[in-house]
């Protein structure tokens, strides 16, 4: 397409997903961009860890998308722990696994992508948009965003997350399914930590115990100085805690109910090797977020003037370790798309061609991830080298932990 008639495209959210697609549209030689984000101010003083694969990172860095201005910590190896009384502090390990793997702060990843934006598109903060509707007249679509009249648009792109009115507007209701389990999340300096040191720097600890893992792993500081120890531990709440159909994404810092708190500090107490309890009990109130886990794939990525991006399109769980890989993804496919076909249409049914089934392997992955590391986890103790390499290739064969390569030949 080209710039000058160019289509306008609104992209509604300008997280991970909406920046990397506003961008890809700036490249893909678009007309006006306008993006809406909901939230008034920026994003960056909220979130956690997140992990790039290796590969996916240098695919994602040769088109352009992620750099090394972005902090990051190096993972090299996946130790599995598991509690032994008699063994170290860290408990006895079980399998050192290759894992080569970029730790951030979802942060500065998001500050970094939001850089990249190009000066002349038009993004507006505080924006919700709270309608969006194919034109009566068929020509293009119509949002409003606040109390803003409607306005027109080429191409929407929906970035808007999990509960996104864009994929509500294109898909109708596509219900989001409980997994059945929650997972309580945290970040720390690691100065705080009584030993830093017996924990390699290059290490992404796996401590498994009955009924779910904890996963440690070290990302850069907020402002850059220093390093935290950033963790998720994946468990079921206790009974009577399910979430409600329409409570939040996550529960905010500071607000874990008590029996929520009270069941983390059983895992941290009991079934945790000493090291590791200490670090999950380190973690302040303040610290502590909860996020009761959902997955969902749309079954079509697009529908005519609209895209779904990120999690607006897919949530898988987040054990398949590749959420803001698929966004970036998704961001760098649109761009091919807008840019080798001749009109907005054909556009979209190359990216939906493209993208949909990699939302499907997606979520199908983390649901058997879920299941073999949550839901109905083996007798660790018994597992050795031999036994978890052969388990884990039977759940991830095709090797799609990480996030699929961009330049796959099929699914
Ligand atoms: C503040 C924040 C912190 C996060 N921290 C982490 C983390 O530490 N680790 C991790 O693994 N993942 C984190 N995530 C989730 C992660 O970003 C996503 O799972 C993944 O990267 C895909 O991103 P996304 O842009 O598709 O979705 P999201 O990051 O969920 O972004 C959706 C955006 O759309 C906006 N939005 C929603 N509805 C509307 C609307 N109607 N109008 C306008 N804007 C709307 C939201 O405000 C949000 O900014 C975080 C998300 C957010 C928003």
């Amino acid at each position: 397409m080209r710039r000058d008639q160019g289509p306008s495209v609104a992209v509604v959210g300008g997280s991970i997903a909406g920046c990397a697609a506003a961008l890809a549209a700036r490249r893909a030689g678009a007309g006006a961009i306008t993006v809406h984000e909901r939230a008034g101010g920026a994003l960056d003083s909220r979130g956690v860890g997140i992990a790039l694969h290796d590969d996916r990172y240098a695919e994602l860095a040769g088109a352009g998308y992620v750099d090394a201005s972005m902090p990051w910590v190096q993972m090299t190896t996946r130790h599995w722990y598991v509690r032994d009384d008699a063994a170290s502090p860290l408990g006895r390990r079980l399998w050192a696994q290759p894992f080569p793997f970029r730790t951030y702060n979802w942060g500065s990843l998001w500050r970094e992508l939001r850089r990249r934006v190009p000066s002349d598109v038009d993004v507006r903060a505080g924006s919700p948009v709270r309608e969006v509707a194919a034109a009566p007249d068929g020509d293009g679509v119509l949002i409003r965003a606040g109390d803003g009249p409607a306005e027109r648009f080429d191409l929407v792109v929906g970035a808007d997350g999990y509960r996104s009115v864009v994929r509500a507007a294109a898909c109708g209701d596509v219900l989001p399914q409980y997994a059945g389990y929650t997972a309580w999340r945290g970040a720390f300096p690691v100065d705080r930590l009584s030993a830093p040191g017996r924990w390699p720097e290059d290490e992404c600890a796996y401590v498994v115990f009955p009924g779910g893992h904890l996963i440690v792993y070290r990302i850069p500081a907020h402002a850059g100085a220093g390093q935290h120890a950033n963790w998720v531990l994946y468990a079921t709440p206790p009974p009577g805690h399910a979430p409600a159909p329409d409570s939040p994404v996550s529960l905010p810092p500071g607000t874990a109910p008590q029996p929520l708190r009270d069941r983390l500090g059983y895992i941290a107490e009991e079934l945790l090797p000493p090291y590791w309890g200490e670090l999950v009990r380190l973690t302040t109130a303040e610290e502590l977020i909860l996020q009761p886990l959902y997955d969902f794939t749309a079954e079509r990525y697009t529908a005519p003037g609209m895209a779904l991006t990120g999690d607006a399109a897919t949530v898988a769980r987040p054990h398949t370790g590749a959420g803001a890989v698929k966004a970036l993804q998704d961001a760098t496919a649109l761009e091919a798309a807008l840019t080798g076909a001749p009109d907005v249409a054909a556009a979209l049914a190359a990216y939906d061609a493209d993208r949909a089934p990699v939302g499907r392997t997606m979520v199908t992955l983390g649901r058997r991830l879920g299941r073999e590391l949550v839901e109905r986890t083996p007798d660790w103790p018994s597992m050795d080298r031999a036994a978890l390499e052969a388990w884990w290739g039977a759940m991830d064969g095709a090797g799609a932990f990480g996030g699929r390569s961009i330049a796959r030949d099929g699914d």
